[in-house]
């Protein structure tokens, strides 16, 4: 059975204090048991205390990126293992501001994939087409390609540890939204393509996430349609009651 997940991608927001205050609201108002699971991603800075901080919770706590390196020469960068032993086991790689704004491409990617699984951790994988790719009617073409080039060389064995997060580009922080069936017929043919690409089997466990300015109006009719399992949000998970009313959408 595949998990109801939502996450909150902070960026580079919030410092140690506000990280802090962010975190006491969403334990003070998240409701116990609820079924989805609950996830943050603070800044690199912030992942030990935000770790210690909800140790008593059931929410979780990923980091934005990983190197794909061991470790070594590399000035400013965090390993998987640097990673693990502060206990972060989840990461977000393939995010279209790494992809647009770092240059990530997609064979790089997929070696962050490898780092992350070999460290046992859970990777959320961002993916999605731009606004010309939808125009000219090539979404579902680049779609399969992201995922065919940064995921699909994995085991299958190692799908329980994958989280697809698919996030249309031109729909992350601009405010314009997919419509809940535009999300479903995407989410709907990736579930498909990993089907084709592995088994019935991995393909309905996998949990596909929606991503692009997801807020508390639209979150419900989103959240509705069979193929979206959840959410990864940028902007409304800066707030506690708006990521609140999206948990709770769910
Ligand atoms: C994101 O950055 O992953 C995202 C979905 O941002 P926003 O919700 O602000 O569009």
């Amino acid at each position: 059975m595949r998990k109801k997940i939502v996450a909150g991608n902070w960026k580079m927001h919030k410092n140690a204090e506000q990280t802090k205050e962010l975190l006491n609201e969403l334990i003070a108002k998240i409701p116990a048991g609820i079924e989805s699971q609950v996830i943050v991603a603070p800044t690199f800075v912030n992942l030990a205390s935000a770790v210690d901080h909800l140790a008593a919770t059931a929410i979780g706590v990923a980091a934005q990126n990983v190197h794909q390196a061991e470790g070594g020469a590399f000035t400013g960068e965090i390993s998987a293992d640097m990673l693990t032993s502060v206990g972060v086991n989840t990461v977000i790689l393939g995010h279209s501001e790494r992809r647009a704004i770092f240059h990530e491409t997609d064979a790089l990617i997929a070696s962050k994939v490898d780092t992350a699984l070999k460290h046992d951790m859970t990777v959320i994988f961002c993916f999605g087409e731009e606004l010309k790719d939808r125009q000219s009617g090539n979404h579902f073409n680049i779609v399969e390609n992201q995922l065919r080039d940064g995921l699909f060389h994995i085991e299958a064995a190692n799908w329980e540890k994958v989280v697809l997060a698919y996030e249309p580009v031109w729909a992350i922080g601009t405010g314009e939204t997919a419509s809940p069936e535009q999300a479903q017929e995407m989410h709907e043919f990736i579930r498909e393509t990993v089907l084709k690409a592995f088994s019935k089997e991995v393909a309905e466990n996998v949990s596909i996430l929606y991503g692009g300015s997801v807020k508390p109006d639209n979150a419900k009719e989103i959240f509705s349609k069979p193929d979206v399992d959840g959410g990864l949000i940028g902007g409304a998970a800066l707030k506690a009651d708006d990521f609140v009313a999206i948990v709770t959408a769910i």
